[in-house]
């Protein structure tokens, strides 16, 4: 990268800026040549602009690389038609951005560990990625739709994968296992699927590039009990792009808080979007109770795999947690436990950005 690295900030609607704000400040303080330009996304482009997204802030988003997200929509904006909705406004910036790689890391906090579905001594330690491919497989399949079929009507849907897709989505999993504990679960339905067959082989040759990962095969099914089971013992798990969309929830799930979960779609050249999983929770928006954590989270993700700085992220990711250990509770968050200090939204980024010094 030439120059000082721009990021677009795309505040969006409901509790997006609150949290992004937190998100910008933390940012500031960590990567303080990064350069920040800002537009609009969402409802709050539809108000302003007429679209949900413009011609103009795609461009910026194209040019800049590198985009931190709020959150999208609300109900003021559900009466709209769906061609035009907030949600549009997304959806397309991530086409347009050919973001192919969706990651989602489920990181259970030890001082949350409680606020899992599942007992503590199943989740204590669970610190793991799902690498999901998000721009192929059956959710854009051709031949695709309704047809009649000897006077019978039917509906389908194709999984296809090209070699190029596998290889070049394997490959960031790969990578981010480089970055990690060196474990790569492959997720796959071989036994029934071609398609999948061919995913794991090619995948097994992207492999012989990468022989400090260890390469595991493992059947969705399996996996969606094993999560349950024993989740911390996963580290990379690369899916293709239905298994992801389920496993990447069921993952999330078991942390417990959905105001605590980052997400990066990346693309090629450092191409990246860096959004948290929660919506615009309109039922909370500007009452200083939004959990800014997961955009926080967002930054540490977007300085180690956008900016390349992973010491810079793991500084951010242990400010996080400090913070938490010091008993520092959002609402959703609280479980009226003796130790927890209650505070709103910008008093958890305040602190975190001490935590940080
Ligand atoms: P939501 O994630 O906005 O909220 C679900 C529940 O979680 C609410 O009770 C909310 O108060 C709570 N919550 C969410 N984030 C929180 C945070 N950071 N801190 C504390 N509490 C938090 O989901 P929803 O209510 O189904 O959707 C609301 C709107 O958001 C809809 O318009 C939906 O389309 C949109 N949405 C956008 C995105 C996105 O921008 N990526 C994702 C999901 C939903």
């Amino acid at each position: 990268m030439t120059g000082a690295p721009r990021v677009l900030l795309l505040p969006g609607d409901g509790i997006g800026p609150e949290v992004l704000e937190e998100g910008r400040a933390v940012l500031q303080a960590v990567a303080p040549d990064v350069r920040f330009e800002e537009a609009r996304i969402g409802g709050a482009a539809i108000d302003a602009e007429g679209a949900p997204l413009s011609e103009e802030t795609l461009a910026r988003a194209l040019e800049c690389g590198l985009v931190l997200l709020g959150a999208v929509g609300g109900p003021r904006w559900s009466h709209l038609d769906p061609s035009i909705s907030p949600e549009k406004g997304l959806l397309r910036m991530r086409k347009e951005l050919e973001l192919y790689a969706n990651l989602r890391p489920a990181r259970v906090v030890r001082a949350l560990a409680d606020a899992s579905p599942l007992r503590r001594e199943n989740v204590e330690g669970v610190d793991m990625l799902v690498v999901r491919e998000l721009t192929g497989g059956i959710y854009y399949g051709e031949p695709r739709g309704r047809e009649m079929r000897d006077g019978v009507p039917r509906a389908l849907n194709t999984m296809v994968y090209s070699e190029p897709e596998i290889v070049r989505i394997a490959r960031v999993a790969f990578e981010t296992a480089r970055g990690r504990r060196r474990l790569l679960t492959n997720i796959h339905k071989a036994n029934v699927l071609e398609v999948c067959a061919f995913w794991n082989e090619v995948v097994t040759k992207v492999s012989r590039e990468y022989l400090d990962v260890e390469l595991e095969h493992q059947l969705v099914d399996s996996a969606a009990m094993v999560l349950l089971r024993d989740a911390p013992r996963f580290d990379v798990v690369l899916c293709p792009n239905l298994f992801g969309d389920i496993l990447s929830d069921e993952a999330a799930m078991i942390t417990g808080s959905l105001g605590m979960l980052p997400s990066a779609s990346l693309g090629d050249e450092q191409r990246g979007l860096f959004e948290p999983v929660h919506g615009s929770a309109p039922d909370i928006a500007g009452q200083d109770r939004a959990n800014p954590l997961a955009a926080i989270l967002c930054v540490a993700m977007l300085c180690r795999y956008g900016l390349d700085r992973p010491e810079v992220a793991d500084r951010v990711e242990r400010a996080v947690e400090a913070v938490l250990e010091e008993g520092f509770r959002t609402p959703d968050l609280a479980r009226g436990r003796s130790g927890e200090r209650p505070v709103g939204t910008r008093e958890m980024g305040k602190r975190v950005r001490e935590a940080l010094a």
